[in-house]
């Protein structure tokens, strides 16, 4: 499981992860957020409305959810992680400091890794250098990731996020 403050890479090294390490089954989160350009339903996320997202936690769908930033919902779909554990396969979740604290109590066994920033400052300039989010979207993430800097110490491991690649590696030499 993956988790790390926002902006710090973790979509990056996931992707990295696909690419370096096919053997890695990565889950495909619901989220309530719209697509950014080139993002793929199915693929980087299931786009969900408001409703289906309820209708989600209502069939307890979820493995963990959480609201993100104040904004949207992002869950885990429940199913596929199983059926891919089941399987014998390595699983990998990215998700938020509050999706994984749930985690940590429905799956004791799984592995905690924090992904964290090269420093403070460079964590700033990649959240504004995405230039994806508005001043006051920007505000509150970096808010979140405080907060999220801050837990590190909740985590098994910690892996830091000055190279992508090496990032990518690192992570799946966990499973040794
Ligand atoms: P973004 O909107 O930039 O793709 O993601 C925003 C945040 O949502 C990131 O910190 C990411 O880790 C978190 N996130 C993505 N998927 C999930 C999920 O399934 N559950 C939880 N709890 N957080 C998620």
């Amino acid at each position: 499981m993956l988790a790390g403050p926002t902006a710090v890479g973790k979509g990056t090294v996931v992707r990295a992860v696909r690419r370096q390490h096919p053997q890695v089954w990565v889950s495909v989160s619901a989220t309530t957020r719209p697509p950014r350009p080139g993002e793929r339903h199915g693929e980087h996320y299931r786009f969900v409305s408001e409703s289906e997202f309820d209708q989600l936690v209502a069939d307890d769908a979820l493995l963990e959810w959480a609201l993100v930033h104040g904004r949207a919902r992002y869950g885990t779909p429940r199913r596929p992680v199983e059926h891919a554990l089941a399987e014998g396969r390595r699983a990998l979740l990215e998700i938020d400091l509050q999706g994984a604290r749930q985690v940590r109590r429905s799956m004791p066994g799984a592995l905690f890794v924090f992904l964290g920033p090269p420093s403070w400052d460079e964590l700033v300039r990649r959240l504004v250098g995405r230039g994806t989010e508005d001043v006051a979207e920007r505000d509150r993430r970096l808010a979140t990731a405080r907060a999220e800097l801050a837990a590190e110490p909740e985590f098994d491991v910690s892996i830091v996020n000055a190279d992508v690649r090496r990032a990518a590696d690192e992570l799946v030499e966990l499973w040794g």
